[in-house]
């Protein structure tokens, strides 16, 4: 291996970013592939893929996957050999605006620092901020951010509630931001809960069905103790919205009410379409909450973090984190994987354009460990889970290139 061909770690925080060597990425010498990681475990969902294999980028996309991709054909090579290649993971819900909403977080450090290349900001910014949102922080970060829009003018920028005045609904300026941002607004955000939203929960989620129907995309409906019952908050979401916050303790508006059942209009929301999400957060996970739905074999459609100022430090830490407590609670790695990949992606309407290691496909890949020890899993009660294995993640490339 000569210089130019070398790759050295260096540690940033926990984790190795790779550098390159004096010839930047993307000139392959008349090599057939820039960048080769060699060895893993390719976990890709998207192609129901689950096996060793060595996968080849070019040009900022996927050129090659296959069992034995011969090293001399690229300009590096990355050894992977006992990790787990998965496509870049895709964040349903974050917060990101840091220093403008309270709630907000640096997403580079929370998610391209930890295998997440695209997050999906929800709501943090509303018509009267989104302009800003998209200059700070999309047009900014090395994360590829996508947003929801919060159907209250100001989102969550201060104290109370964005929604406890309800001229703050505003259905026109909804509107003309999410046209005029259509590349970047994958949805329309709403929040229920008694103390964002008092007794304007109903109203505010008929402007934001309006808005999202009107641009065709779906609604992300938080819901966590709201003042309107579940029941009827449901009755509003069509197939493809995502009720976030699913897994909360049981009867504060999740899949679990007070009797500790999945209730039936869940059940019935869940058949016509609407996905459950799981917006960990600072108050939205509960490990028997997500014991008990999976007893009755009602998994969560998508599994998000909610990394926000409140959640960074715990219980949420980052999305591999969160997918860690599934696979703790039993569900395969490769499911694990396709929830926070594949799944979302498809809920966002993006599947051509993220989460696939298929030939032709942007490059966005992780790299994890999949590590054995004893681990301390943390849920929004403070409840502790004594886990066997964790997710790592050791290393991230967003289309191609270290990002
Ligand atoms: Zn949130």
């Amino acid at each position: 291996m000569n210089r130019r061909q070398m790759i050295c770690a260096l540690s940033v925080g926990s984790l190795p970013v790779l550098m390159a060597g004096p010839r930047a990425l993307g000139q392959t010498q008349g090599r057939k592939y820039e960048l080769l990681l060699k060895g893993g475990r390719v976990i890709d969902p998207s192609q129901s893929f689950n096996a060793p294999a060595d996968v080849a980028l070019a040009g900022g996309r996927i050129a090659a996957m296959a069992r034995d991709i011969d090293a001399a054909e690229s300009e590096r090579t990355v050894p992977v050999a006992g990790q787990i290649v998965t496509p870049g993971l895709v964040d349903l819900h974050t917060h990101g605006f840091a220093g403008v909403s309270h709630w907000g977080v640096d997403l580079d450090q929370y998610c391209i620092a930890r295998g997440v290349t695209t997050a999906i900001d929800a709501g943090t910014s509303g018509s009267d901020s989104f302009d800003g949102f998209r200059r700070l922080v999309i047009d900014r970060s090395r994360t590829r951010v996508l947003a929801f829009l919060n159907i209250s003018r100001i989102g969550l920028i201060g104290q109370p509630g964005e929604l406890v005045d309800k001229r703050m609904i505003d259905v026109p300026a909804a509107l003309r931001v999410a046209k005029e941002h259509a590349d970047v607004i994958v949805g329309i955000k709403v929040r229920c809960s008694e103390n964002y939203s008092g007794p304007n929960d109903i109203e505010a989620v008929r402007a934001a069905r309006s808005v999202a129907d009107q641009i065709g995309k779906p609604l992300m409906i938080h819901v966590g103790n709201p003042y309107s019952p579940m029941e009827k908050i449901l009755e509003l979401a069509r197939p493809r919205d995502i009720v976030t916050h699913a897994f909360r303790r049981g009867g504060g508006g999740g899949v679990i009410g007070p009797d500790g059942r999945v209730s039936d209009y869940i059940r019935r929301a869940s058949e016509r379409g609407v996905l459950f999400d799981v917006g960990h957060g600072s108050g939205s996970f509960s490990f028997a909450a997500a014991e008990a739905a999976l007893q009755e074999k009602f998994a969560p459609a998508t599994i998000s973090s909610d990394i926000h100022a409140y959640s960074a430090l715990g219980p949420v830490f980052d999305l591999p984190t969160t997918m860690t407590k599934f696979l703790h609670l039993g569900l395969t790695l490769e499911k694990v994987v396709e929830l926070a990949t594949v799944a979302p992606a498809r809920a966002i309407d993006k599947t051509g354009e993220m989460a696939s290691l298929k030939p032709g496909s942007p490059a966005d890949v992780a790299v994890f460990d999949l590590v054995d020890g004893d681990f301390s899993l943390v849920d929004s009660q403070g409840e502790i889970r004594k886990a066997r294995q964790k997710l790592v993640p050791v290393l991230t490339l967003k289309r191609g290139r270290i990002p």
